[in-house]
């Protein structure tokens, strides 16, 4: 029996653009994602075989439990043993503690998968790799992946983790949820139609800027190439254009939408200004949340020690 309690952190996109729409209906993607320290907490605790069970506490996602996608990860996870060395017929009881909003841009419900995933592989005395949990990660869905190893990365494709970055930097991060948004799937329905299904599209301008800002430490150099398509979505939106409004007001170095929204991310140059600013958006009504970048990946398996040589000892004269 084990037993583990995984952090589960949301993310950010510095940068979101779309290439092109596949034959399989998803969409390639150029993409930057972050960690932020904005997370829920995953307990995992094995059972008899009574089952999976999701629980979650302080939040009512209005879902039934197999379509909780912690659920649906646990099941993967469980469903491709028959592919490793181990054999079991426990199975888990997961107490999600939800703290990141729901349907807001933030990967919620990606990063508790990811943390299933991670937590279980723990457990069970790692029987996956990281390519193969990223692969059954991508079963549940595109940001997955990214959630299970973390850190800053460029993401393409559908969502496949490619180079790591440094991230951005020296920047307090104010999140602001303000407006209603409808699934990530209709959003993308909505790009289709407005970019005419991005046929002939398949370039993205910003993008290799902000890589090459972000590389070279020059953070508010990388601000000025940041891009989200998403954001012609939310032209006309009045609650996420005064929210923005308010936030460069109150001295906002940066503001962006974060995913397919309607969270938006500001970038502030100290945490006074942070503090000054959520002030006024709480008096206006709107949910806000303090946090900072995570520049780490995540811990996926313990550190080998180090190796022991016969020189070790040995005194050099
Ligand atoms: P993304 O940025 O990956 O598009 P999002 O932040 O917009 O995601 P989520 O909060 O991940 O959206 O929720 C997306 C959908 O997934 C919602 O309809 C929600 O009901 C469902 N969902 C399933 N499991 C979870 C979970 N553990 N936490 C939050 N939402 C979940």
């Amino acid at each position: 029996m084990g037993e583990i309690t995984e952090k589960a952190y949301g993310k950010i996109n510095l940068y979101l653009d779309i290439l092109r729409k596949r034959d399989d209906g998803f969409h390639d993607i150029y993409s930057i994602m972050q960690l932020v320290t904005l997370c829920d907490e995953v307990h995992i605790e094995t059972n008899n075989g009574e089952g999976i069970n999701v629980t979650v506490l302080n939040d009512d996602l209005g879902i039934p439990m197999e379509k909780n996608l912690a659920y649906i990860a646990a099941q993967k996870f469980y469903d491709n043993l028959e592919n490793t060395l181990v054999e079991t017929s426990t199975r888990a009881n997961i107490t999600i503690t939800k703290n990141i909003p729901v349907t807001a841009g933030l990967a919620g419900g990606s990063a508790d998968a990811a943390a299933v995933l991670r937590g279980l592989n723990k457990i069970y005395g790692y029987p996956y790799t990281k390519k193969e949990l990223c692969d059954l990660g991508m079963e549940v869905g595109s940001d997955v992946p990214f959630c299970i190893i973390g850190g800053t990365h460029v993401c393409k494709n559908k969502g496949d983790v490619e180079m790591g970055l440094g991230g951005l930097q020296n920047f307090r991060i104010l999140i602001a949820c303000s407006g209603e948004k409808e699934s990530t799937g209709k959003q993308y329905q909505k790009l289709d139609e407005k970019f005419n299904n991005f046929v002939d599209y398949g370039i993205s301008l910003g993008f290799s800027e902000t890589i090459g800002a972000l590389m070279n430490r020059e953070y508010r150099r990388s601000l000025t190439s940041m891009y989200n398509v998403f954001e012609t979505l939310y032209e006309d939106d009045e609650n996420v254009q005064r929210t923005k409004k308010l936030l460069y007001d109150n001295y906002a170095r940066f503001v962006m939408l974060s995913g397919s929204g309607p969270a938006l991310f500001a970038a502030f140059d100290d945490i006074f200004l942070l503090e000054d600013a959520q002030a006024v958006l709480e008096k206006e009504g709107i949910k806000c949340y303090p946090c900072d970048l995570i520049q780490e990946e995540y811990e996926l398996y313990p550190k080998r020690p180090p190796i022991k040589s016969v020189y070790d000892d040995v005194k050099w004269v």
